[in-house]
């Protein structure tokens, strides 16, 4: 195996890889994409973002960087994920779709960070309550992905999603940022509480 291009703050290699194969047996889990040299930095483009580093960087392009990316499938995957990091004490950084584009994307803070991809596969809507106003989704969902279950389940009369600019990103990461959308309800806290129209 070979040594990731930034590890993560005090973490050894041994350490490092102690993780690696731990997280790689278990299931569900993609193998885990160790990032070993800066060619493998490619910047992407609007529909396929980079969770390696950002491709808006204004530092060096490896300034913030991943040590490893992981695709986790379920909750179960994800829980299991946090408890090994945990266990080797390396540092965690998730993601959604990585559309944050201008604002770092999918770059985790800390350089050496192994970044969860929560939006590869996890993409479902688990439920839409019309009564209560409010949807449970996985991190991939997106503003559009919501908007058009709306259309196909015919509640667009219903209920209302409070879209920022950005309908390609995703519910999840815009309402941990406090995102902001143009109806009456817009406020920077509230992204999946929509609004019922009168
Ligand atoms: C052109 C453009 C226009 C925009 N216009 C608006 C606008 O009008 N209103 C507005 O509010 N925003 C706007 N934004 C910001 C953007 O909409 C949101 O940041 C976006 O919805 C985030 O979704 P994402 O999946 O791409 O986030 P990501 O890039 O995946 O993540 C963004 C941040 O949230 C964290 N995060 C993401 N998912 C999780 C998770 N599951 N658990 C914990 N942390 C997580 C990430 O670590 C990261 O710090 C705009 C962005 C762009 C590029």
């Amino acid at each position: 195996m070979t040594v990731p291009l930034a590890l993560p703050p005090n973490i050894e290699p041994k350490t490092f890889f102690e993780f690696v194969n731990e997280v790689t047996a278990l299931v569900e889990i993609e193998n885990i994409r160790i990032v070993t040299s800066t060619d493998e930095l490619d910047d992407g483009s609007y529909l396929n973002q980079p969770r390696t580093h950002d491709p808006h960087h204004i530092l060096d392009k490896d300034y913030f960087l991943a040590s490893a990316v992981v695709c986790p499938r379920s909750v179960p995957d994800v829980q299991a994920l946090v408890v090994t990091a945990n266990k080797y004490k390396i540092p965690l950084w998730p993601t959604s779709i990585g559309r944050n584009s201008g604002y770092g994307g999918a770059a985790p803070r800390l350089r050496g960070s192994v970044v969860i991809d929560l939006g590869k596969h996890m993409r479902r809507i688990l439920d839409v309550n019309v009564e209560g106003a409010y949807a449970v989704v996985e991190p991939g969902v997106t503003f559009s992905d919501l908007h058009e279950y709306l259309v196909e389940h015919n509640l667009r009369d219903r209920l209302w999603i409070d879209v920022p600019d950005l309908g390609g990103g995703s519910v999840l990461g815009n309402t941990v940022e406090r995102g902001v959308g143009y109806t009456p309800y817009g406020g920077g806290w509230a992204r999946i509480n929509w609004c019922k129209q009168q």
